[in-house]
């Protein structure tokens, strides 16, 4: 192998090109934004001083390869993990917490489960034995909200306790996910002890992922920052190189693209043999999800992150409690599945969340709101839906040379770091092993 183009400097794009390059190939990764991160990015918010995330990210101890990835960049120590799993929930009245115990195996969440205030006692035991049927048997390709019904698990136990986990999950309503997908959240993460340990990022995601530019200049490979990649150029059906948006020709036989599936269609123009190919990616769906950052003058709530039920809101983050320079208080207020809040004018976004999250943290109410800022990701992460899965595609495809990383991949995993990170480690792999 001469030298592997990337194109993409998202995590599926990092990840393949750290790969390759401990392992010795030269790599070129080529980002078209001045920073990297892609969707897990962050920018410098001038009128608050401060490096802000796109989206809030958080990561699951589940998420082995993500870890691996900033280990090997020596990033370990910018993720904070609970030392168990605690995910607090409040509908302004009462707070309930989804809590791991000492208990082995799926059992761990079995006294938390018992004592979770938000749900009625039968609602609770009837919880439980889905839990149990969950883990017995994959529902395969049904909706996981008709799942849910089908054993016993009435509004109340989905409003409370399925959707909230779903939504944060996979960014989509337990109507909305294929119930296998929702198994494997819950197989992998909450039904082991200390899979689904909650970390939060303790730095701004692009200065994190900023590591790989110095790691790749170590090992002969460099990385091109503000360089759209106009088109893939093939020659009798395979790739002879890139061309970017200046009109530069990059040479190479083998590219990696990491862009994400939206962006794809672009980049093979004109290339031949891609409708067949695409025609199929296209059934797969995207979701939005909206971020509201509010600073406040004081302190609103005594938790790195709070969920809310019954609510408008669905997750409060105290950015400056989980990291970053302290005392500004800094909350974000993330809104997944964010069908009804993605085409809302951004003053009323703010009004209304404001106003319901008053009702749920009261230390609200004495607050003044120094600023805010909306930012609206309408192609968020993939739909997990019944079906979604088949239409997946591997990392080859019809152009030879050209290979695909991204969190749309079939890795088996839903739309997240993880995935993604999964997704360039593998085609890294798999290439050097060809
Ligand atoms: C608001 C929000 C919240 C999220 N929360 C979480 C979370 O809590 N946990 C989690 O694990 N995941 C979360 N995700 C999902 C996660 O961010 C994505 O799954 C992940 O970033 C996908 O990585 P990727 O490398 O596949 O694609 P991307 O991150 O999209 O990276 C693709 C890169 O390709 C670049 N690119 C595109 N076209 C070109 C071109 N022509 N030339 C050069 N470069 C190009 C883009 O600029 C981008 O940098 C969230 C996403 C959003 C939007």
């Amino acid at each position: 192998m001469n030298r592997v183009v990337i194109i993409g400097g998202g995590p599926a794009g990092i990840a393949s090109a750290a790969y390759l390059a401990q392992k010795g190939v030269k790599t070129i990764l080529i980002e078209r934004s001045n920073r990297l991160g892609g969707r897990a990015a962050s920018f410098f918010y001038s009128r608050m001083e401060e490096e802000v995330d796109y989206g809030q990210h958080v990561l699951m101890r589940c998420c082995k390869s993500s870890l691996g990835l900033l280990r090997l960049l020596g990033q370990e120590d910018s993720v904070s993990f609970q030392s168990h799993l605690c995910v607090p929930l409040t509908d302004g009245e009462r707070r309930g917490k989804i809590e791991s115990s000492p208990l082995p195996g799926i059992f761990h969440l079995l006294p938390g489960l018992v004592k979770y205030r938000l749900l009625s006692l039968p609602a609770r035991w009837r919880a439980m034995r889905a839990g149990l049927s969950l883990l017995v048997g994959d529902p395969g390709e049904v909706s996981f909200g008709s799942w849910l019904s089908s054993h016993g698990q009435i509004e109340e136990a989905i409003e409370t306790l399925w959707d909230p986990i779903c939504v944060a999950t996979l960014n989509a309503h337990a109507n909305h996910v294929s119930a296998h997908m929702a198994r494997l959240v819950f197989q992998r993460g909450f039904f082991r002890r200390h899979g689904a340990d909650i970390g939060l990022f303790t730095r701004p995601l692009s200065q994190i992922f900023a590591s790989v530019i110095p790691f790749l200049e170590a090992r002969q490979g460099r990385v091109l920052l503000r360089t759209p990649v106009a088109r893939i150029i093939t020659d009798a059906g395979r790739v002879c190189g890139v061309e970017t948006s200046n009109g530069e020709l990059i040479e190479t036989d083998v590219i990696i693209s990491a862009v994400s599936l939206p962006d794809l269609p672009a980049l093979l123009s004109t290339c031949m043999a891609k409708e067949r190919f695409l025609k199929r990616l296209s059934g797969i769906d995207y979701a939005p999800i909206v971020n509201v950052h509010l600073w406040f003058d004081r302190p609103i709530v005594d938790e790195p992150f709070i969920i809310g039920v019954r609510s408008l809101v669905q997750a409060i983050f105290d950015v400056s409690a989980a990291h970053r320079d302290g005392g500004k208080h800094h909350i974000i207020i993330s809104q997944s599945a964010a069908v009804n809040w993605i085409d809302m004018p951004v003053t009323s976004i703010v009004d209304i969340l404001l106003a319901e999250l008053i009702k749920l943290l009261p230390e609200a109410r004495e607050a003044s709101l120094i600023d805010s800022l909306v930012i609206k990701s309408r192609s968020a992460t993939f739909v997990p839906e019944p079906g979604a899965d088949a239409l997946r595609p591997g990392l080859k495809t019809p152009i030879k040379g050209l290979f695909l990383a991204g969190d749309y991949t079939a890795t088996g995993w839903p739309s997240t770091i993880e995935g993604a990170v999964r997704s360039g480690f593998i085609t890294a792999a798999s290439l050097l092993a060809h």
